[in-house]
């Protein structure tokens, strides 16, 4: 073993920790115990006699995973250094604790069954970046219509770990980049999302734009009937501005020229048919229905300390 090339992480290097873990170039001197306490994979690693040929560090037996040392420190850090860990708070969008964090606490607490991180992960993801409902997802529009490139990092972490019930949210707002981007060849390889995916997310773009044409841009061909203000003119012109765009991106939209007996009646209407295409979405992206997927949501973010609940991997 050469120790020269070996990125000791200050953070979690433990004088006292009796086995060293390596994943890549990073290695971590920590305390079995604990991890064996919070996860049945370790607690079983633990158990098996190390062979003989147990490689060892500073006289230590070394343990190397297979992960990647961002997600492996992310996780070692929400267990052993839990007050400098963001994945506890409330919310965590910042440079100091980034998503890739998150997703590093999402994969790993799902493969070692970690159940109380795999939780924190999915709820953090779910207050940041991922709204559950019409009503989060319209409240905070303006924010989550920007969120494209983030929700399709996340979109292949939450297949990885079964944690579907976020992928309605994270297709949606995947397809609502403006065409001319989305044509980047190289944004879904890098985005590490597979070629099903890929297609879901292509053809779904394609409904998200009939539905929006057929459904949310109705209420703009019903015809005016004030005697005062004949406002069929402004709904041309908006007809204009919404025809193939995404169902939800017209979240703060503020007509003008509308009468006053079409402007309430409109806003009514388009909120009802926004409702309705919310409802559709698992539809568009081969996904089980939201009530299906709402129970497995409350299965995930059902976690309370000391209740055993299986972990859905
Ligand atoms: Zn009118």
């Amino acid at each position: 073993m050469q120790s020269s090339v070996l990125h000791k992480n200050p953070r979690l290097w433990f004088p006292g920790g009796t086995v060293v873990f390596r994943a890549q170039d990073t290695i971590y001197r920590l305390f079995p115990d604990i991890l064996s306490s919070c996860s049945p994979v370790f607690q079983g690693l633990f158990t098996v006699p190390q062979p003989s040929s147990q490689e060892t560090y500073e006289g230590l037996p070394l343990i190397t995973l297979p992960d990647q040392s961002g997600d492996l420190t992310a996780l070692f850090e929400a267990i052993y250094a839990p007050q400098d860990s963001h994945i506890f708070l409330s919310s965590a969008t910042s440079d100091a604790y980034p998503l890739e964090k998150t997703l590093g606490v999402l994969k790993l607490s799902t493969k070692y069954q970690i159940e109380y991180l795999r939780y924190q992960a999915l709820r953090l993801l779910c207050a940041d970046h991922v709204p559950l409902t019409f009503d989060a997802f319209d409240h905070k529009g303006t924010k989550w219509s920007k969120s494209t490139t983030t929700a399709m990092k996340i979109l292949p972490v939450a297949r990885q770990c079964n944690a579907i019930w976020l992928l309605p949210t994270l297709f949606y707002l995947s397809c609502a980049l403006p065409t001319d981007e989305t044509h980047d060849p190289d944004e879904f390889t890098q985005a590490d999302i597979d070629l099903m995916d890929e297609r879901r997310i292509w053809r779904g773009r394609s409904l998200l734009i009939q539905a929006n044409n057929r459904e949310i841009c109705a209420p703009l061909r019903m015809p005016c009937d004030s005697m005062e203000l004949d406002c069929s003119n402004s709904k041309i012109d908006l007809l204009d501005s919404w025809l193939d765009g995404c169902p939800l991106e017209f979240i703060a939209w503020k007509p003008t020229g509308l009468c006053a007996n079409c402007l309430p009646l409109m806003k009514q209407e388009v909120e009802t048919a926004k409702r309705r295409f919310w409802h559709s979405i698992p539809y568009l992206f081969d996904l089980p229905p939201w009530e299906e997927l709402r129970k497995q949501q409350d299965i995930d973010l059902g976690y309370a300390p000391g209740a055993q609940t299986d972990v859905q991997n």
